[in-house]
């Protein structure tokens, strides 16, 4: 039962936009009424209502080492005690930058916001303050939060012709914006030698996780990276995912690859609401007060959010097993599912990179926009309500990724793939 969600949603409806203060929530993708959250421990989330569920969204990804994870809540109630914020700079800002760099070797400086919109839309500014270029590339699919510039879709027909896909973006910044294909390197050089000398910079989500799970295909990053060197575009990796998720130093450490720009969001906060932009000092030093680019924030570097920051990559750069054991448990539970969906016969493309994972309910192997858009959303539908209904909480779309948390034991392993079969069945009988 989720009466008290239900009639919690109702309430909100009418005093917040559909209820919700971010639409991924409000179940749009998958119907039904969003489950309200009163507490989480570990990977166990409890409702309203007083059920609970195995999370799988790990609040979009800062939980990966779990909910109340306890030198997180401890550093936040102590800091909190010393003031909530102060306008001014405090000593964890240059705690939270020193690590960062660590992690992150090719990062020589780094810029604290308040979310991965604003680092995603900072750090577009600053290239074209760099190269004195209007034009950034991104990606069908790809998601680098809500600014205008990257609301734009490509034309139907004509990818490099950006089309609004947002009232409120004029035509004028969606002009700017020029759409290519996730994993073709031949439409990035066609855009490319089409504009030449307008592009400021390409950015890219490393490892697509806004479109379910896509892998770069073997060649693809390091391809870009030469295409932006040869045509002295700024490459920006769009890490707010992937940061400190596939690996300590990101998709960068995993493949090898550096970025000019990297951007971060989710884990860098530890579930507090902070972004972040850094990367070659070069670049870096045209943002002011060192140089003419302007970049602001009331809230930035809010020690509260960053204290929490601290203690949870602090965790990860001491004790980076917890990235092999995620490694582990999530091709665990890979194949876990695969044999459940084999075994009743349903079509699915399932995609891992780390502790990313989605399923997709096609026989096309996916690997970029059209080929995520075959899987079978309807039966996705009843298969998300039938997992709810078993004690799993999984993303309300179709389109994301499942974020494992290092607190998930065999156990709630096991259930999981236990729940996934009960489920297709309940689905399978449904559509
Ligand atoms: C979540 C996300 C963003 C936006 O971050 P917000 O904190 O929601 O503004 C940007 N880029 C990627 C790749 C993301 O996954």
């Amino acid at each position: 039962m989720i009466e008290t969600s239900e009639k919690l949603f109702e309430q909100a409806q009418k005093s917040i936009p559909g209820g919700v203060n971010s639409p991924a929530r409000a179940f749009n993708s998958v119907g039904g009424s969003p489950v309200f959250f009163e507490k989480a421990e570990g990977s166990i989330l409890t409702d309203v209502d007083g059920n609970e569920y195995i999370d799988y969204v790990g609040s979009w990804g800062p939980m990966i080492l779990g909910h109340s994870y306890e030198p997180v809540i401890e550093a936040v109630q102590e800091t909190a005690a010393k003031s909530t914020s102060f306008g001014a700079p405090t000593e964890i800002e240059i705690k939270v930058a020193e690590l960062v760099k660590k992690m992150v070797p090719n990062v020589d400086k780094i810029r604290m916001v308040n979310s991965g919109t604003e680092a995603c839309m900072s750090a577009i500014r600053v290239a074209r303050g760099y190269t004195g270029r209007d034009k950034v590339i991104k990606f069908e699919g790809n998601y680098h939060g809500h600014a205008d510039s990257f609301l734009i879709n490509a034309g139907s027909g004509a990818l490099t012709l950006g089309q609004p896909s947002s009232p409120g973006v004029t035509k004028g910044t969606a002009k700017d914006t020029l759409t290519a294909n996730f994993n073709d390197l031949h439409s990035v050089k066609k855009i490319l030698n089409e504009n030449e000398g307008e592009v400021a910079a390409l950015v890219v989500e490393p490892v697509a996780g806004n479109m379910g799970c896509i892998p770069p295909k073997k060649g693809f990053l390091d391809g870009l990276r030469e295409l932006c060197d040869a045509h002295d575009v700024v490459l920006i990796f769009d890490e707010v995912m992937t940061g400190f998720r596939i690996a300590q130093g990101g998709a960068q450490q995993r493949y090898g690859v550096d970025a000019d720009l990297v951007t971060y969001g989710k884990i860098i906060g530890a579930g507090l609401p902070v972004g972040a932009f850094g990367g070659r000092q070069e670049i870096m030093d045209v943002v002011s007060p060192v140089g003419p680019v302007y970049q602001a924030g009331t809230l930035s570097g809010n020690p509260l959010a960053m204290a929490a920051g601290y203690a949870l990559l602090s965790e990860l750069h001491t004790n980076p097993h917890h990235y092999d054991e995620l490694e582990e448990k999530t091709t665990y539970l890979f194949a876990g599912l695969k044999d459940v969906f084999q075994n009743h016969d349903v079509p699915v493309s399932i995609n891992r990179v780390g502790s990313m994972i989605s399923v997709f309910f096609t026989e096309e192997e996916v690997v970029d926009f059209e080929t995520a858009n075959t899987t079978d959303q309807e039966l996705f539908k009843k298969y998300f309500h039938a997992m709810l209904e078993n004690g799993v909480y999984l993303p309300p779309s179709p389109f994301e990724a499942l974020f494992l948390a290092n607190s998930l034991t065999e156990e709630l392993l096991d259930k999981t793939i236990e729940a996934a079969d009960k489920s297709i069945q309940k689905a399978l009988a449904e559509v």
